[in-house]
């Protein structure tokens, strides 16, 4: 969209400038550790990137360490790596992946991500059959949250997808992978790259002109609802060029047994004009999430951070480490 890598925050400044100096990357980097997180297994892989589980040698937080082979990664990949570190640094809230540090050396980079240990919504649907009533309440509220409070900071996401909705172990919501995402300087600013996974892209996506960012996200959520509350994709189709076809016709049906409620705020996100789509305050007091009783509030923001500690579920034990 035109827009350069943003600047360095204080903290990658601080670890680039110690990282010039080839006797600290040896310790920072000495073995199975990294800056003050030992190492554990494999938690999953990426196009550029490998994930581990790694604990805090101090406090024995877990956290997710996401480890980037700089060597592999062509511009195009470094310029969206520097957009999601820009985006996460600017993001805290209780529903989306906190970025705690940045650890750099020549070949790779090292984020060092709140652990998620919860598993993905997409492997939950899929595990479940469709997530029941009340879990798709409590779930859609929290991702709802999150998408409100970046959109009100102006960060669009354009990659919402099951894959990258995580679960703590205790079960809360954290949007992840803001590898897609922009920040954009006012709300009405016109985009105009693809972006995010073809089932998830909202109408405006594939036509060829420029689209207001935060509409793509709200068609998405209207994706992820259908998703979560049937087990199905509300588009699918065998080619591209037909799944293209059924989402410029927004042609899905929605089946009856669904609760009323929800069917219409389903009808009223998957609208092919963006400027009708139901506005994320709209969403959020709706009929069909009203009643719901939440266990904790999903706007209430909860500061979580390695030192200030997670609940006990997210921490390492003594026989995890050896
Ligand atoms: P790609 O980069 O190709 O789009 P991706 O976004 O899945 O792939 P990563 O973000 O590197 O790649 O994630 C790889 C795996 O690690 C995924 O299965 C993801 O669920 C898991 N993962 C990523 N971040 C966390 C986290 N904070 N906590 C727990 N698991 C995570």
């Amino acid at each position: 969209d035109g827009d350069g890598p943003p600047p360095l925050s204080p903290l990658q400044k601080l670890t680039t400038d110690m990282c010039k100096d080839e006797k600290t990357i040896k310790e920072l980097i000495i073995g199975r550790r990294v800056g003050f997180y030992k190492v554990r297994g494999e938690i999953g892989y990426g196009t550029f990137s490998r994930v581990k589980l790694a604990f805090h040698a101090l406090t024995r937080d877990k956290v997710a360490l996401k480890i980037l082979d700089r060597t592999r990664m062509d511009p195009q990949a470094q310029r969206l790596l520097s957009r999601e570190i820009g985006s996460m640094e600017a993001l805290q809230h209780p529903n989306v992946v906190r970025l705690y540090e940045v650890v750099e050396t020549p070949c790779r980079l090292y984020l060092v991500l709140e652990y998620a240990g919860g598993g993905d919504l997409h492997n939950r649907i899929c595990s479940e059959g469709k997530l029941c009533d009340t879990a798709c309440k409590i779930t859609f509220a929290q991702i709802l949250a999150a998408i409100k409070y970046m959109h009100g900071i102006n960060i669009i996401h354009r990659d919402l997808k099951a894959e990258n909705i995580l679960f703590t172990c205790s079960g809360c919501v954290k949007v992840a992978d803001f590898g897609f995402s922009t920040q954009v300087s006012n709300r009405s600013a016109a985009l105009d790259t693809f972006c995010g996974s073809p089932p998830y892209a909202a109408p405006e996506l594939f036509r060829d002109e420029c689209y207001l960012g935060p509409q793509v996200d709200v068609w998405a959520m209207g994706v992820l609802l259908f998703f979560m509350v049937t087990g199905t994709m509300p588009f699918r189709a065998e080619t591209m060029g037909k799944l293209r076809r059924c989402i410029m016709d927004c042609a899905y049906s929605v089946p009856p047994w669904v609760p009323g409620p929800c069917q219409r705020l389903i009808r009223g996100i998957l609208k092919a004009a963006p400027a009708e789509r139901c506005a994320v305050d709209q969403m959020l007091g709706c009929d069909w999430l009203l009643p719901v009783e939440f266990p904790w509030s999903p706007l209430a923001a909860r500061p979580l951070g390695p030192l200030r500690g997670p609940p006990e579920s997210e921490r390492g034990s003594l026989e995890d480490e050896e």
